[in-house]
């Protein structure tokens, strides 16, 4: 059985890292005395480490942990979850013996604080072409310029990211080297940019802490079978399928290991979803996803017997099925929002990432530009309209 002690005692031993708070042992690797030395940092830094060495960490496993039937939690109360510095950009489970372990690289934090740039600067993208530009004005020479101004905010970051990509592959480490993979843009605030690629990391261990509790990982878990049939009931309630999909049983795990995370981080098997609870786990799983198949290059992958992960198009497939569902039945937000409208805009900006990674890797492919674009959004937008308004005479799936 799985130990927390065992678990955070050998996490530290195999990554050479001392019991403490991550954040105190990053301070020290980079000889900041400065934030060491403050008197009102003294009580993060020397916070503890319980069920993670990292106190926001710590927060999301209890979150996590309560987003779980009671029979369940057992098991997650004794998983410890480290951040690491170095390593891969991912995250992982491991568990052998007394030891179960999720790991966090900070790669992988890296990789979503970019893209959490990248999309609050496509977000301002389409917001100013809905507000800003005036598409009656009679003057095309205005709407171009203006047009070519906005392109560059939204489409340039994506450019850069995917030029920096190679670096990130040939050394295993991320960093946004670039300006423009850094800024935040004014129209967002730092505290909901970082609640967002919370969101992502949450995603993430979500996915690993799955994989623990479906028993994928090599120790005898009784209870599993019974968290694998609870997951197929909610599945099938959910209507989705995942023998309609073209993978292999590995494949097969890991979208399993993604729907339940997406169960858990929805609020869905404490029958607590709510518009909040939706929003955070599309950005997380959405975005989380990218940033996944950005640093592994996983767009598109064949099923062969070597190949563990899907690609990208499966998982993303499988998770906006699955949130979908679960946000039909919400009422439209006061100012017009539903989560239907924010799907669509994630799934624009996975349409950009992926057209830039197409233009890059085939010669046939010619770029999407802004305008294109725009009239794709408009033209969801007034579908996403209609398929709400079919709604409301639908009866509700449960
Ligand atoms: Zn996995």
């Amino acid at each position: 059985m799985i130990s927390l002690e065992q678990s955070r005692k050998s996490f530290h031993e195999v990554r050479g890292l001392p019991v403490q708070n991550f954040w105190k042992t990053v301070f020290q690797a980079q000889g900041r005395d400065d934030i060491l030395g403050t008197p009102k940092f003294q009580n993060y830094l020397n916070w503890t480490p319980n069920r993670s060495n990292c106190p926001e960490l710590e927060v999301l496993m209890e979150d996590l942990t309560e987003s779980i039937p009671e029979e369940w939690r057992a098991r997650g109360r004794r998983i410890f979850t480290g951040r690491n510095l170095r390593g891969e950009a991912n995250a992982e489970a491991w568990q052998s013996g007394e030891i179960g372990v999720i790991e966090l690289n900070y790669g992988f934090t890296s990789a979503a604080m970019i893209y959490m740039v990248l999309y609050s600067k496509y977000f301002e993208m389409i917001h100013t072409l809905g507000t800003e530009v005036d598409f009656s004005d009679d003057d095309e020479e205005i709407i171009r310029m203006v047009l070519e101004e906005i392109e560059k905010g939204g489409f340039e970051p994506i450019l850069i990211a995917e030029e920096e990509r190679k670096t990130w592959t040939a050394n295993g480490r991320v960093f946004p080297a670039h300006r423009l993979l850094r800024e935040i843009p004014d129209s967002r605030s730092e505290e909901s940019y970082h609640e967002s690629v919370r969101a992502i990391e949450e995603f993430a261990i979500a996915h690993e802490y799955a994989h623990h509790l479906l028993g994928h990982t090599n120790d005898e878990y009784p209870r599993s079978r019974y968290i694998n049939r609870k997951l197929d009931t909610e599945m099938a309630k959910l209507g989705v399928d995942l023998s309609s999909y073209d993978v292999n049983e590995a494949q097969v795990d890991e979208l399993r290991a993604d729907s339940l995370a997406l169960l858990m981080t929805s609020g869905r098997l404490m029958d607590q979803v709510s518009a909040p609870s939706i929003y955070r786990s599309m950005a997380g799983a959405i975005i989380g996803l990218t940033v996944l198949a950005h640093i592994n290059e996983t767009w598109v992958v064949s099923n062969a017997p070597d190949e563990t992960h899907p690609d990208f198009i499966t998982r993303y497939e499988v998770a906006t099925a699955l949130l979908k569902e679960m946000s039909r039945s919400m009422p439209i937000g006061q100012e017009g929002g539903h989560p239907f409208g924010f799907l669509a805009q994630l799934s624009g900006f996975v349409s950009l990432i992926l057209d830039r990674w197409l233009t890059s890797h085939d010669d046939g492919h010619s770029p999407a530009n802004i305008l294109g674009l725009a009239s794709w959004l408009f033209e969801r937008s007034a579908e996403i309209h209609e398929e709400l308004n079919q709604l409301k005479a639908v009866p509700e799936r449960k």
